[in-house]
C-alpha cells in the first residue's frame, strides 16, 4: 500500500511544550508521514525559529504569523509595524492565529480592541496576498460578521460551532479545520460538522501542544497524532482513511493558493 501523506494544518510547534525535545518530535512527524505542516507562530522569536526549520525543510512546513486575540492588549505602534514587517516576509504563508477570545476577555472596550486588531489583520492578509487562519471562542457571531464583511481567503481553526454555522462560513469560502475534539465521545458539533459539510472546505489540524485525539487525550499533543484525527474524520464521512487524506491534501494546495473550489 502508498504510504499516506498527511497534513497537520495548526501545530504550535515551537512553542516552549517543545523545547525540550524538538529534534525528536520533528522526527517523528517526519516519520509518520505528516508531509504539510502549519506552523502557528504568535512571536517574533516563534517566527524565526520557524522560518529557519523551513529552510531546512521548505515544502513540508508553512508558516503562519499572527497576534493572537489576547495579546493585543499589549500592542504599540511599534510592535505592530514589526508584525507587519514579518509578516510580509515571502517565507510566511499565512496570517494567523488571529480572532476573537470572549471566553478570557469580559471587558468590552478589550473585546473591541480584539475586534480592530481582527480587522487590521484580515486586512494585512489582503494586502501581502495571504490567506488567514481565525481562532474563535466565544464569539462565533462577532467573528462571522467581521468575516463577511472584510471578506478574503480564510479558514476556521479548531471549529467548535454547529453544523449549521459550519455551512455558513463554507458559503463565503472559508475552510473547516477539525482537530482533535472530533475523537472525544462528548464532541457531538465536531463530529456534525464533520460527516455534513462539504469535504472540499475540510482540513485537519492538531493544535499541539493542546487537543490531543484519543487515545492520547489528556497528553501533550504533537503533529504525530494527526493520522488518529484523520481516521475518525474519515470512519464519520464513510470513506476510506486514503480518500480522506487525498481530499484534505487537495483542499489544502487549493486553501495555499487561494483557488475557488470548482
Ligand atoms: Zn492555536
Amino acid at each position: 500500500m502508498e504510504k499516506l501523506r498527511y497534513i497537520d494544518t495548526h501545530a504550535h510547534i515551537v512553542d516552549d511544550a517543545f523545547r525540550e525535545d524538538f529534534d525528536e518530535v520533528t522526527g517523528r512527524l517526519r516519520e509518520a508521514g505528516i508531509d504539510r505542516v502549519m506552523i502557528i507562530t504568535l512571536k517574533p522569536e516563534e517566527t524565526e525559529k520557524a522560518i529557519a526549520l523551513k529552510r531546512e525543510d521548505p515544502l513540508r512546513y508553512q508558516i503562519a504569523a499572527g497576534i493572537f486575540p489576547e495579546d493585543v492588549r499589549g500592542i504599540t505602534e511599534e510592535s505592530w509595524q514589526r508584525f507587519c514587517r514579518l509578516a510580509a516576509d515571502p517565507m510566511v504563508d499565512c496570517i494567523g492565529e488571529i480572532g476573537l477570545d470572549y471566553y478570557w476577555v469580559k471587558d468590552p472596550e478589550e473585546r473591541a480592541l480584539q475586534r480592530e486588531f481582527f480587522i487590521r489583520q484580515i486586512e494585512l492578509a489582503r494586502e501581502l496576498n495571504k490567506p488567514f487562519a481565525v481562532h474563535s471562542r466565544d464569539a462565533i457571531q462577532d467573528t462571522f460578521d467581521i468575516m463577511k464583511e472584510h471578506h478574503w481567503h480564510g479558514l476556521m481553526h479548531c471549529f467548535s460551532g454547529t453544523k449549521e454555522m459550519a455551512a455558513e462560513f463554507i458559503k463565503l469560502g472559508y475552510y473547516i479545520a477539525l482537530g482533535g475534539p472530533v475523537t472525544f465521545k462528548n464532541a457531538r458539533h465536531s463530529v456534525e460538522v464533520c460527516a455534513s459539510v462539504d469535504g472540499r472546505y475540510l482540513l485537519s489540524e492538531t493544535d499541539c501542544p493542546y487537543m490531543a485525539p484519543v487515545p492520547k487525550r489528556g497528553k501533550r499533543n504533537e503533529p504525530s497524532y494527526i493520522p488518529y484525527i484523520v481516521r475518525k474524520m474519515a470512519e464519520v464521512r464513510g470513506v476510506t482513511e486514503e480518500e480522506m487524506t487525498e481530499t484534505i491534501w487537495q483542499n489544502w494546495e487549493r486553501f495555499l493558493r487561494m483557488e475557488p473550489v470548482k
